[in-house]
Parts: structure tokens; sequence; C-alpha cells
């Protein structure tokens, strides 16, 4: 399996990432993509996929942090997937995608107009160096198809942590987009959300956990840990027609092509 949105570089994790790729390893979590939060965690993400080949990531300016992206970062982000591009085409490139990135809305005091342009500018620059999107939303929904919509994604994307209407989710993925599974599922009462995706393609499907983030049910309070991708392949399992291993060959499949990494 793969961990589609997992922060590995950040604590525990980066204390001890042997440990916690063991851990992953022997629960069948076999690679991991890490997402980028801004200019500060690039270089850190780079070294460990270095360190580590079973880990890729994203560089991308994640809108949470759009108070920390000063005026060279979208200037920078363009040079650095410049030069991942060069070292990919000699096949030693781990970066797979442009992210995350995204519009969050329920930030207090959130500059919408600042996100909004930042998230198309990467939209533009994904498209430009052929990589996918990892795509962050909160509160903002309508504007993020807006924007979206004026700049498709050529090479597909993932709305990571995805809980909301079975419109939006058809939506999403009429513009190429993979919807990100969570931990949210394995709550009884996240229903809304259980309900869309056991209705959705299982081809539009991505796992995902978003480590140390989105604990899973009956881990709440301590770090959600990559390994633990496999109670939301559980859960995902109970709450939809197709067996277990149905889910984990095609979820693997999908994320593998949409980052074209070797399964
Ligand atoms: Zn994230």
């Amino acid at each position: 399996m793969i961990d589609s949105h997992c922060h590995f570089d950040f604590a525990p994790f980066c204390d001890d990432p042997e440990h916690y790729l063991a851990l992953s390893h022997q629960a069948g979590v076999g690679k991991i993509i890490i997402p980028a939060v801004g200019q500060r965690n690039w270089q850190a993400i780079r070294d460990l996929s270095a360190r580590f080949p079973n880990l890729y990531f994203g560089l991308g300016l994640h809108p949470f942090f759009s108070a920390e992206h000063d005026v060279n970062a979208l200037i920078q982000l363009e040079s650095e997937l410049a030069m991942e591009a060069e070292q990919r085409e000699k096949k030693q490139s781990h970066c797979v995608a442009v992210g995350e990135c995204g519009l969050d809305f329920a930030i207090v005091n959130a500059d919408r107009d600042q996100q909004i342009s930042l998230l198309a500018a990467q939209l533009q620059l994904a498209n430009r160096f052929e990589l996918p999107v990892i795509l962050h939303c909160r509160k903002a929904f309508p504007e993020l198809l807006r924007v979206l919509r004026q700049n498709m994604p050529v090479a597909g994307g993932v709305y990571h942590g995805f809980s909301g209407s079975h419109q939006q989710a058809v939506q999403l993925i009429d513009l190429g987009i993979k919807i990100g599974v969570g931990g949210t599922i394995t709550y009884r009462r996240a229903n809304k959300t259980r309900h869309t995706i056991a209705a959705l393609p299982l081809g539009a499907l991505l796992l995902e956990t978003d480590a140390p983030d989105m604990p899973v049910a009956g881990f709440q309070g301590e770090p959600n840990r990559p390994d633990r991708l496999v109670k939301v392949l559980g859960e995902l399992a109970a709450i939809r027609t197709e067996s277990k291993q149905e889910i984990k060959q095609a979820t693997s499949l999908t994320t593998a092509e949409l980052f074209r990494i070797p399964i």
C-alpha cells in the first residue's frame, strides 16, 4: 500500500524514521508520499527521500501557512521544480507532485485573494512540469472548483482528506481529481462522508493518513502514524462492496499511476 499523504518529516517520525518505516512495512505500507508545507521544509523532505528510497514528496505552498510564504516563494518553487525535472530525466528525482496547495478559508483572517493567486500559480507550475497536484481545501469548495476550472490540472491530482458531499466528489472526479480517503471514515458519526465514499467509483479513491494529523478512531489524542493506513483500508472494506484485497490493489495502483511511481 501507499500512504498518499503523510507528513513524515514532522515529529515524531523525524526523530526516528527507521522505526516508523519499519512499523509501516510490517503493516504493508511500502511507500509514503510526503506533501510540503512551504519553503521551510522543502530541503528536509528532499533529504529524507534521498535517505529512504520508498519516500516520495511534493513541493508546494500550503494555504494554511500563507502568512509565511514570502514574495519570492513562487520563484523559488519554480526553480526547485525545474531542478527536480532535470533530475527526473536522469531518474533521480523523488519529487512526484506540486503540493500541498489549495485554499483554507477556515483560518482566522485568511487572505483569500493571496490564497487564490498562490493556488492558481501552483496549478500552472504543475501543468508546466506535468506533475499532479495535492489539494487541501477547507470552507472554500466553490472557490477551489472555480480556480481548478480556470487552470485545469493536466496531470490530475488528489483532493486530500475528503469529507464532503457526493455532489462535490463527483465534481472533483469530473475534473480528473482523485479523492483522498483518510481517518474520517473510521468515525461512525461521519455518516455523510462514509455514505459518499461508499458510493464512489473505486478507481477514484486513494488511501491516506495525513499523519501525524487526523487520528483514526480509537487512537484519538495520540499522533497518527502511516502504519494505521490499514485501519483506513479496513473501514473502507467495511463500508464498500469490494473485498479488502481488491481495494488494496485498486487504490495502490491508482496512487502509483497518479504519481508515476513504481508499485
Ligand atoms: Zn497535509
